[in-house]
């Protein structure tokens, strides 16, 4: 039987389970997992997760800067930080009041500019509890962000995801209807074959890579204002052409933006990092 017979016909016996050999959207490509469905009382019309390969290489400040860039431009904007053993979103947004529960579901934080946050931070008793769970568990608590959290009426929500292409990343990716990724890396991953990784995950999970983002890529010399690339010249353009996926920016490293991020004030930036974010919601048909 031919692709498009097997799935007029819901008839999957000669599924062999390699989904990187077969474009078939079948049980098997999601691991036979349901998606979960969104709190009822919320609608969300795009949902793009923040990925890398690794943690530590901006991931959390991308997903930051693309919300306050979309919320900027009037979208209705949301973060779910779904990096449950190291969350940084409430610290960057200042946030350290707890989330509560409603008739409508767990009410998350609403920023100065109006982004939900929802984070396991906003749940621990102190910020400084670690999250030692398992895999399933943590997975668990991410599907719960989705179903529980009152989101409200968003149009773009991002996800801060945990890092790497493991356990939880998979469970995210098989739970909720992610609409595509950006991948966030460093110059030094963007040489090896972790950015690869991520790509080729994504595209297991039929999930399409909406942009590629290289942060720290240079830095601006306070005296003279030359680009300095520490690492080199970039690979980004390379990169970004060997895997088609479009190279949505390259971000310095700003001792501004670490100090924002440290005090809790990412929100004042008044910078236009991630306004690239626009083009990609226009892609998804997102307009305000
Ligand atoms: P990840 O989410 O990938 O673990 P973070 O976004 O938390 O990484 O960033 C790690 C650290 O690097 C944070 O302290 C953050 O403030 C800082 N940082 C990230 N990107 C930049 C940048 N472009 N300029 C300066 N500091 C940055």
């Amino acid at each position: 039987m031919n692709d498009a017979n097997m799935q007029q016909a819901g008839n999957y016996d000669d599924c062999t389970h390699d989904c990187s050999s077969c474009g078939v959207d079948c049980p098997s490509r999601d691991g036979g997992i349901q998606k979960a469905q969104l709190n009822e009382y919320s609608s969300v019309k795009k949902v793009i997760g923040v990925v890398s390969g690794k943690g530590g290489v901006g991931k959390s400040m991308v997903t930051a800067l693309s919300a306050l860039a979309a919320t900027r431009h009037g979208y209705r904007t949301g973060i779910m930080d779904a990096d449950i053993t190291g969350p940084s979103i409430p610290k960057m947004f200042g946030i350290h009041t707890k989330a509560y529960g409603s008739d409508y579901g767990i009410i998350p934080e609403t920023t100065p500019t109006e982004i939900n946050i929802m984070s396991i931070n906003l749940l621990t008793e102190n910020e400084t509890d670690p999250v030692v769970w398992r895999g399933p568990v943590i997975g668990g608590v991410v599907e719960q962000f989705w179903t529980d959290v009152y989101w409200g009426d968003l149009d773009v929500l991002f996800i801060d995801m945990p890092p790497g292409t493991g356990d939880v990343p998979l469970t995210v990716f098989q739970s909720i209807p992610v609409d595509g990724i950006i991948v966030v890396t460093s110059p030094q991953d963007l040489v090896s074959m972790i950015v690869a990784k991520a790509v080729n995950m994504a595209k297991l999970m039929n999930i399409p890579v909406l942009g590629l983002v290289e942060n720290m890529s240079y830095i601006t010399c306070p005296d003279c204002g030359r680009r300095i690339e520490m690492f080199g010249p970039s690979q980004a353009e390379a990169v970004a052409a060997a895997y088609g996926i479009r190279l949505l920016e390259k971000l310095p490293i700003d001792p501004v933006l670490s100090q924002e991020s440290d005090l809790g004030k990412i929100e004042f930036n008044e910078g236009t990092q991630m306004e690239s974010i626009l083009g990609v919601l226009d892609d998804l048909g997102l307009t305000v």
